[in-house]
């Protein structure tokens, strides 16, 4: 496995690969890999196929986080994650720097974002105002860098992968879009980096998210019609807040292609639920 830290280097291998006809599969992460992550590089790797090459990149890209978000504390460990993406048979590393993937004013500035206009407007971008310029942004740019035939994207960021389908529509990028299922610990909690911050009995606490999902699923079985999206927030709403660390941040019912928000809840509605436990905001989504 190579490591790749230049934008120059790891786009002249990709050129390469393109011009002699090697498939390339690409897993943008934030790095701090876990199962889930793994999960997306094996599908990767039946993308691209024995011959083909799998790239990951690790990069914490600050323009998705606000201000007053974890972008400094973000867990970050590059060394561990090198040592699982060897283990997995990843071909190239890829970790950009900060000032070469946005250059400071003296190399000249950074200028261009890139922004979906409707996708990317509730939800997530309605709690996180500037949060998925940055990701149609940096994505664009990994993209321009690395020249994927596939991308894979996870499930657990349910809009972040709707936002990204259609930014690669809208400007007719060469890439096919895969979308893999979330991948979750034991007890139900959606895998995710930012679980590094749950201690003790915040940990036991951050179930509640999938509990939701769980209440969510039985309320739709049992029920012959579609009923109020309303009611069910906040019965919702009551269970999550019944943990005392937990605080709802949202919680939405919607269309899974769309992701309008619905007033009445069937078979086929798409829930998508953020919730802050203690200081760790964690945000989970299924199909109903
Ligand atoms: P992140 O490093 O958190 O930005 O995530 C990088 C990619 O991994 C994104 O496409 C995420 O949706 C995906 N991902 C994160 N957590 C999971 C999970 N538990 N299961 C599947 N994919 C995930």
């Amino acid at each position: 496995m190579r490591i790749v830290k230049s934008i120059r280097s790891m786009q002249r291998q990709a050129l390469a690969w393109k011009r002699s006809g090697v498939p390339i599969a690409f897993v943008p992460t934030m790095g701090y890999l876990h199962a889930g992550h793994i999960s997306l590089i094996r599908q990767a790797r039946k993308l691209a196929g024995a011959k083909g090459k799998v790239i990951v990149s690790i990069y914490v890209n600050p323009t998705q986080f606000g201000p007053q978000e974890d972008f400094k504390n973000y867990p970050r460990d590059l060394s561990t994650d090198a040592r699982a993406c060897r283990r997995a048979g990843v071909d190239v590393l890829f970790a950009p720097k900060d000032d070469e993937m946005y250059p400071k004013e003296v190399s000249g500035g950074y200028r261009t974002y890139v922004t979906e206009l409707t996708l990317s407007t509730g939800m997530e971008g309605k709690s996180r105002p500037t949060h998925f310029r940055g990701v149609t942004t940096v994505v664009a740019k990994l993209f321009n860098i690395v020249l994927p035939d596939w991308a894979v994207f996870g499930a657990k960021d349910y809009q972040q992968a709707a936002v990204i389908e259609r930014m690669v529509r809208d400007l007719n990028i060469p890439v096919r879009i895969v979308v893999a299922p979330t991948y979750r610990e034991p007890d139900g909690l959606a895998m995710s980096s930012r679980n590094k911050y749950l201690e003790g009995d915040l940990r036991r606490q951050a179930v509640v998210l999938w509990q939701a999902i769980q209440r969510a699923r039985a309320t739709v079985e049992k029920r012959a019609r579609p009923f109020e999206a309303e009611r069910l927030r906040k019965e919702l709403k009551g269970l999550i807040e019944s943990r005392p660390a937990a605080r709802l941040d949202y919680i939405e019912f919607f269309d899974p292609q769309t992701l309008e928000p619905v007033r009445k809840v069937s078979s086929g509605t798409h829930v998508a639920l953020a919730v802050f436990v203690g200081k760790t905001r964690l945000i989970d989504n299924a199909h109903l």
